[in-house]
């Protein structure tokens, strides 16, 4: 008789509830599972394919070490030896802060939460990070800086009964399928749904109003937006009074923008942008919602502040359907980072402060806590070798998803030892001195955190693959190996949530027991025991107020050289690097290779049809692809996504960072186009 085991999708940050039906110890389908809040008894493709992953031939089953520029076979026992000793001899010789780790997004919070707990007490330094740093860290930054909290405000529910969802550099309909036909609903009750996007993306296709600007013109429609409202004298004078600081600022620095000057910068008209301003001031219920074309810029934080100051001029936050939220992008990503798997934040997304680094040596009964912020994930690869000799990957696969992989390829080639710890061999693992192999979601009893904060209870299915151990497991035998048994002393995942409980406030009030179908969303206390379905309904964080920061534009030079716009995005049938969806053969066969979108004008100029192959080059990189004529893409711009390691875009973008997040330009890299 097959068995129904309740799970969690491992792709996106919807964090859609799965049945797993297992018949003698394998995964045989994937079912949709009707109870959950938020899926309702609907998957999109990727998640109904899952099965297909967990269940592939090219699972890794040993650990690998590398001998003489090959793999082969070994012992844990042997794989563990060889990295106690390196990792060990590189702290000794080099300090501990020539030591970086890499977090998983995809990981379990109790994997995530003991991976720093690794980083921190037992190689010693803050050289941690995830990758929200390549996607949502501005919008992390952004809304800490001005809400003391950085998530998304709301939930699927509540947004379903809004009256009108702006949405802002994002593609739900393809990034998150499931978490958009909740999105959807709000038309029942005569919402509108309004896309501003450089693409024509399915989600636009649905919008009851699509505003198609010029890339990198997001500030200044928010500007203009703003401008429109305080022209109808619409902003929330009692809001603005009660709750928040810094209006005169926002208001001066707005009206430094003319009308024709937001027209030429946005390439929209006045009446457009005043449009949406009022749909959104005059509405009752009214959220904004933010994606990666937001984000994935060098002026990501500003983009990301600027849409708080649209929020907080209405004050359409701490009600149902409101408020701003971001949609992120792994299924784990908002948990990696609740559990403090950052390089200038503790579980909780505690400050590293001298008093805040006291009390976590007390629950961790440890001494000497590294109290120097670490480096991000691109800090980290850019710093090897003269800062960074020896990388410990678990999950991740910069090779594919960092920007200039020219670059990142070099370094990686050039640390003294890598250890990546994944379920298949990835293009970054095929760089590595040893491969861990780890076990998948399906393999593993844990919790993720979706993207609405719904902390949610995955349960194992079945054991892991040949060898392969869940990630939990390795990083307690590594941690005891070097010499830390009281501080990893765990039976199981179980005891490491309740720890969790002691750290991330957020999460006190949780327990397994609690969290059945439906999960929980934190804040989860003792002043909300139930948790909390939308934040700030009474005061911001810590009962301070909100502040506005001025809308600042920085212009992106466009160089003759370089005529293009080259604009990277994701497709509902692949996901992020691949490393699960690439192995999906009914998804290659809806999805086999990459095209690069061009408008049918720029198409002309240059004498190129639909299917033809050009060379596509940047300063950084060049690669060869097969061109499609798209009415998705204005003149100028051309777009294709990141998920094919044939076609590496991410060769051709620069290493440029947003200052204040450190996150890379995706979203705008020049380019040339050859025939
Ligand atoms: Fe999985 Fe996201 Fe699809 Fe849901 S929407 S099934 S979580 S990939």
């Amino acid at each position: 008789m097959p068995k129904f085991v309740w799970s969690i999708c491992p792709y996106c940050g919807t964090g859609c509830g799965i049945k797993l039906k297992v018949e003698d110890n394998k995964v045989v389908a994937v079912e949709p599972s009707k109870e959950h809040p938020v899926s309702k008894g609907e998957l999109c493709i990727k998640g109904a394919t899952v099965d297909k992953v967990i269940n592939h031939p090219e699972r890794l089953k040993k650990p690998l070490i590398k001998k003489k520029g090959k793999f082969v076979e070994s012992s844990w026992e042997e794989a563990l030896n060889l990295i106690t000793e390196k990792f060990t001899k590189i702290k000794e010789t080099y300090g501990s802060n020539s030591i970086g780790i890499f977090a998983s997004a995809k990981c379990t919070n109790e994997e995530c939460y003991l991976t720093q707990k690794f980083a921190r007490i037992v190689i010693g330094t803050n050289n941690v990070d995830n990758c929200a740093r390549l996607c949502h860290a501005p919008s992390t930054s952004a809304l800490a800086e001005v809400l003391k909290k950085s998530a998304m405000t709301n939930s699927f529910e509540d947004l379903s009964q809004s009256n009108c969802i702006l949405i802002f550099g994002s593609n739900p309909a393809e990034t998150q399928p499931i978490g958009f036909n909740r999105l959807l609903e709000c038309k029942k009750y005569k919402g509108k749904i309004v896309v501003i996007d450089v693409l024509r993306t399915s989600t636009a296709d649905k919008a009851d109003i699509f505003l198609q600007i010029n890339p990198g013109s997001d500030t200044v429609l928010v500007a203009g937006m703003i401008k429109a409202i305080l022209e109808e004298k619409l902003e929330s004078k009692k809001f603005i009074s009660q709750r928040t600081n810094g209006f005169d600022e926002l208001k001066k620095s707005v009206e430094k923008y003319s009308w024709n000057e937001i027209e030429k910068i946005t390439g929209i008209e006045k009446e457009k942008i005043r449009e949406i301003a009022l749909l959104y001031a005059k509405s009752d219920k009214a959220a904004i919602i933010n994606g990666m074309g937001i984000t994935q810029k060098t002026t990501g934080v500003e983009n990301a502040l600027c849409l708080a100051d649209l929020m907080l001029l209405i004050g359409h936050v701490g009600k149902p359907g409101s408020g701003i939220n971001p949609l992120r992008g792994c299924n784990n990503v908002q948990g990696c980072c609740d559990m403090g798997c950052l390089p200038d934040l503790y579980p909780g997304y505690t400050e590293i402060t001298e008093e805040n680094i006291r009390s976590f040596e007390k629950i961790w009964k440890v001494k000497d806590l590294p109290i120097k912020t670490g480096l991000t994930e691109v800090e980290m690869i850019a710093a090897i070798p003269e800062k960074i000799v020896c990388l410990y990957v678990i999950g991740e696969n910069p090779m594919i998803s960092h920007p200039n992989l020219n670059e990142i390829e070099e370094n990686l080639k050039n640390l003294e030892f890598l250890v990546v710890q994944d379920v298949f061999l990835t293009e970054t693992a095929q760089l590595a001195d040893v491969v861990l192999p780890a076990a998948i979601f399906a393999e593993k009893r844990g919790t993720f955190t979706s993207l609405e904060r719904r902390v949610q209870l995955a349960n194992k299915a079945v054991d892991p693959k040949g060898e392969a151990k869940e990630d939990l497991e390795i990083i307690i035998l590594l941690a005891q190996k070097l010499g830390f048994k009281d501080s990893f002393d765990y039976k199981n995942s179980e005891e490491v949530f309740e720890e969790i409980r002691k750290c991330v406030p957020q999460y006190s009030g949780i327990t397994y027991n609690k969290l059945r179908i439906k999960g929980i969303q934190w804040p989860c206390d003792e002043k909300n025991p139930n948790g909390t379905k939308f934040l700030f309904e009474n005061d911001f964080f810590g009962g301070k107020k909100a502040t506005f920061y001025p809308i600042a534009y920085r212009k992106f030079e466009q160089k003759n050289d370089y005529p293009f716009y080259l604009i990277t995005h994701r497709t509902l049938e692949q996901y992020n690097t691949g490393t699960f969806s690439r192995r999906v053969d009914v998804l290659n066969k809806i999805k086999p290779e990459n095209l690069l979108e061009i408008n049918k004008r720029d198409a002309y100029k240059l004498s190129i049809k639909d299917g033809d192959l050009v060379k596509l080059i940047s300063e950084y990189g060049e690669m060869k692809i097969k061109v499609k004529i798209s009415h998705r893409v204005k003149e100028g711009v051309v777009a294709t996504a990141n998920h094919f390691t044939e076609m590496q875009v991410n060769r051709l973008i620069s290493s440029e960072l947003d200052p204040v997040s450190k996150t890379p330009e995706f979203k705008k890299c020049r380019v040339k186009i050859e025939k």
